[in-house]
């Protein structure tokens, strides 16, 4: 009870009403709360947890590397071997022209990392990102968000930043000479799971090099074998100039990190020296940590069996009050009626053992982005708690 006061007392709170679910521990696919009580993890801390919780291997790597140093000095000054091995992992695992990786603390870090290099490479000031699209909260990421409700009350914000309509070409048409760069996620998450339509990426990656502008491909909650590949750009055989990744990159800890070309990176290193500095990106705890996920990811076959899952799900979230479903691997946003109706559920959901929420921009969509490594027992367990949700709703 204590604990619960201190909480909404001393902690800085975000919404009117936070879930507020003690949480004892974590493993797996399960939360456990104070009393003990296991959840199946729904959302697996959005999209982070894709090797499950406190995977052993990353646990491990944890352990190891505090008995050798924690923080030693800020980014980029010396040669520590967790920033190496896990830059020459994620280098090795892209294409070529995604060479160099600049570590940050977090996805929006990778974002305003991604439009300062952008500006200094181009030389221009002028970003287009799309409707609904979602970068991070800090003020330049947020100048690039998809929407006026969060941006509003925190105006001023960067000036020349445009939206326009995810998969339509009216984007084509702004796209222009004074334009540093495009930012856009290749399957948009958090207006509810929306694939961009390769013809119109393609359309795009074609507009940027006629413009001489970057494309950004934010992949921070994509990536990892969320959308069933290792990024969901490989579903579509286009190559951004700046990749953004963070999320499950530091398998549990905090990480993000923007990746390019050697020789557009080198642009940091001078006029000015320094060009971009951060103390902590790239934590050797982090780094090995995210290593051992990434390993793991791929040495446990985590992405076999996405596709069945992913049709699991559809097979068994059938009722009428679902509408649609949008899926991409095991990332799904469940289209109810209403917030009402998605908070309704996921108050079920807690009280009977599974723990999910929404979407930011899609308010009346059920979020479902478990770890990876969710079986098909769990899979049901879920979704009939879920159809019994809907079942008590529709009486
Ligand atoms: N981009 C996308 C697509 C995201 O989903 C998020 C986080 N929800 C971010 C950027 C920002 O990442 P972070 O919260 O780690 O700063």
């Amino acid at each position: 009870m204590q604990l619960r006061h201190s909480f909404f007392q001393h902690l800085a709170q975000t919404s009117p009403e936070p879930m507020a679910l003690e949480i004892s521990r974590a493993a797996g696919n399960y939360l456990y709360d104070a009393e003990g009580k296991a959840y199946i993890d729904l959302i697996g801390g959005i999209s982070v947890c894709n090797v499950g919780h406190c995977h052993p291997k990353v646990v491990e790597a944890i352990k190891n590397q505090t008995e050798q140093y924690l923080h030693v000095m800020v980014y980029g000054e010396t040669i520590q071997s967790p920033q190496v091995k896990y830059a020459e992992w994620l280098v090795q695992h892209l294409p070529a022209s995604l060479n160099s990786v600049y570590f940050t603390n977090s996805g929006t870090e990778a974002t305003e990392g991604a439009m300062k290099l952008a500006k200094r490479v181009t030389g221009k000031t002028n970003f287009i990102s799309c409707v609904n699209s979602y970068h991070g909260h800090t003020q330049g990421a947020l100048s690039v968000m998809g929407t006026e409700i969060w941006k509003n009350n925190f105006r001023p914000l960067l000036p020349g930043c445009f939206t326009a309509a995810y998969n339509e070409d009216a984007i084509l048409d702004i796209i222009n000479p004074q334009t540093a760069a495009v930012i856009i996620e290749p399957i948009q998450a958090e207006s509810g799971v929306i694939k961009a339509r390769k013809e119109w990426l393609k359309k795009i990656r074609d507009k940027c090099n006629d413009t001489g502008t970057l494309l950004i491909f934010d992949e921070i909650q994509s990536g990892f074998g969320r959308s069933g590949t290792l990024w969901a750009m490989e579903q579509y055989d286009i190559v951004p100039d700046i990749l953004l990744l963070g999320k499950a990159l530091g398998g549990g800890m905090p990480m993000g990190a923007f990746i390019a070309d050697k020789k557009l990176m080198d642009c940091l290193s001078h006029h000015p020296i320094l060009g971009h500095l951060t103390t902590f990106g790239g934590h050797p705890v982090c780094c090995t940590a995210g290593l051992a996920a990434a390993e793991a990811l791929l040495q446990e076959n985590m992405m076999e069996g996405i596709r069945e899952k992913e049709q699991l799900f559809h097979t068994l979230l059938q009722h009428a009050l679902i509408h649609n479903i949008n899926s991409a691997g095991l990332w799904m946003a469940i289209e109810l009626d209403s917030f009402e109706t998605t908070i309704k559920v996921v108050q079920y959901g807690m009280t009977n053992g599974v723990f999910t929420d929404w979407f930011l921009f899609a308010s009346n969509c059920l979020r479902i982005a478990p770890p990876l490594t969710i079986g098909e027992e769990e899979i049901k367990k879920a979704c009939a708690i879920i159809i019994n949700a809907l079942d008590e709703i529709q009486k």
